[in-house]
């Protein structure tokens, strides 16, 4: 019977996950341009023409489209199908690692885990494009953060090392580079998100976190600065980097953690 549940739970997630990646992209163009995300219906950007329920299918309606809009033929981004297929590849993920009928804790800690993904893939594609991330994602991470303290079997504790640990490692570098370079190298909205997946991760998996974002974020700038040559004073989005280490470090960081620790300790 056991396997029964689990075979809808998945099916459920795959779908529901597909559905609410559709209103990210919702939420990821019209937030940012001052849009209601109510009114009006979906409507193609270039003709304007409202875009009918039919055409307006998660993947499908992509592919039977080929990706162009149905008046104008004017191409879709891509971002739309990218954004529908990660998040529901997310909360698969999520599913898979944490989804377990008998312990209440665990199903609680898979649909915490579902929301913050969705709310790092807002993160991801907002601070690429503008810049900017909004504080009321923050204020919705700060309340999963919360929840995942009480469900994720780490000690309370760790959590709260981890909250301090991302508030003062962020501050602590952006008053010196600040210092160094005389303007802000990390937003205050890096700085918020740093305290709050400290506090979601616990400071272990906080470090990893960190480290997977600062690494990858070199490495990114290296190949952009061969690219383009050395643009001085050209500043680049972090929470990209932040977003996808969150979410690597959230599925993936006690399994690493336990490794790394057994080869130390012998
Ligand atoms: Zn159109």
């Amino acid at each position: 019977m056991d396997g029964y549940y689990y075979t809808v739970v998945c099916i459920l997630t795959a779908l529901l996950g597909l559905c609410v990646g559709s209103f990210l992209n919702v939420v990821i163009y019209r937030l940012p341009n001052n849009m209601s995300l109510a009114k009006p219906a979906s409507h193609c950007p270039k003709c304007n023409k409202e875009i009918k329920w039919y055409d307006n299918i998660p993947v499908i309606s992509y592919i039977i489209l080929g990706g162009k809009c149905r008046n104008c033929g004017d191409k879709i981004s891509p971002r739309y199908i990218f954004v529908e297929l990660s998040n529901m590849l997310l909360w698969l993920v999520s599913f898979f690692l944490f989804f377990d009928l008998s312990s209440v804790y665990s199903i609680i800690y898979f649909a915490t885990a579902c929301i913050a993904c969705s709310v790092c893939i807002i993160i991801f594609f907002i601070d690429l494009e503008h810049m900017i991330i909004f504080d009321r994602f923050q204020i919705i991470l700060l309340v999963l953060a919360v929840v995942a303290t009480f469900t994720d079997g780490d000690s309370y504790l760790t959590h709260g090392i981890g909250f301090v640990a991302g508030f003062a490692v962020f501050f602590v570098v952006s008053f010196f580079v600040g210092k160094a370079t005389k303007k802000d190298s990390l937003g205050g909205g890096d700085i918020k998100f740093a305290a709050v997946a400290g506090l979601f991760l616990g400071w272990k998996r906080f470090i990893l976190m960190m480290l997977v974002a600062s690494i990858s974020a070199s490495i990114v700038l290296m190949i952009q600065r061969n690219k383009n040559g050395d643009e001085k004073g050209k500043e680049y989005p972090f929470a990209p980097f932040l977003t996808v280490a969150f979410v690597l470090t959230m599925f993936f960081g006690m399994p690493i953690i336990s490794w790394y620790s057994g080869i130390l300790l012998g």
